[in-house]
């Protein structure tokens, strides 16, 4: 790759190919580098004085090439959050993250390739879940104290499962939530670590296991009956 420095400071970088062609030949392959076709006999110097010229066609051409980049990228899809399905907005910037706010995620990065922007927003999400999850663990755990009950101490771990959205280990002391559990509503999630934690003092799915749960989460079966059909 070559690249000139025009009068004004910008920089133009092209790609030379040798060939047998009458004139020189120019086309903008992606938002920043000009590919070249010339002759043997053209001199270096010549071509380049052409690109020189030429400058402001081939920065404009770079714009549009762009612009139909973000476009695309853009219309990719929605990603789902929390029971909302978020419009994703992609904004060129060197940050190379997402955002999740509560109308639209916002793709800040200068790949606008669908995985990178895919894999940005995927990282984004299990870190905003993860915290989530902290924050309504520690919210179960408050709730179960007000009420007069010691809650064990618990590790909690957030990953992808194929047939449960919670278990809970109840002999070690370990609560796993699916990550896929990001797509549904706050209360939802809430909902399951309610039914986690209750099987510290219900080991199985009994009537005394969903008084307890009841007692604790009364809006369990709001929540958490979504659950069941999708
Ligand atoms: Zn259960």
């Amino acid at each position: 790759m070559n690249r000139i420095i025009l009068p004004d400071g910008r920089e133009l970088c092209y790609e030379l190919t040798r060939k047998r062609v009458k004139n020189i030949n120019f086309h903008v392959k992606d938002e920043c580098v000009v590919m070249v076709s010339a002759s043997p006999k053209v001199p270096i110097k010549y071509i380049e004085q052409c690109l020189a010229k030429r400058a402001d066609l081939f920065f404009g051409a770079f714009e549009k090439l762009k612009a139909r980049k973000i476009a695309s990228a853009n219309s990719t899809e929605s990603v789902k959050w929390l029971g909302k399905e978020l419009p994703i907005n992609i904004i060129e910037n060197s940050r190379e993250t997402a955002v999740f706010d509560e109308n639209e995620c916002r793709v800040f990065t200068r790949d606008f390739s669908a995985e990178n922007v895919q894999e940005l927003i995927k990282t984004a999400k299990t870190e905003r879940f993860k915290a989530l999850c902290a924050e309504l663990n520690e919210q179960v755990r408050a709730e179960l104290k007000a009420r007069g009950l010691e809650p064990p101490p618990a590790v909690i771990t957030i990953k992808e499962m194929k047939s449960r959205w919670g278990s809970c280990s109840y002999t070690r002391g370990h609560i796993s939530i699916n990550l896929r559990l990001a797509d549904h509503p706050r209360e939802t999630v809430l909902s399951v670590f309610w039914h986690e934690y209750a099987h510290f003092w219900h080991h199985d799915h009994s009537d005394r296991f969903y008084r307890f749960l009841l007692d604790m989460f009364p809006d369990y079966h709001k929540y958490n009956d979504v659950l069941k059909t999708g």
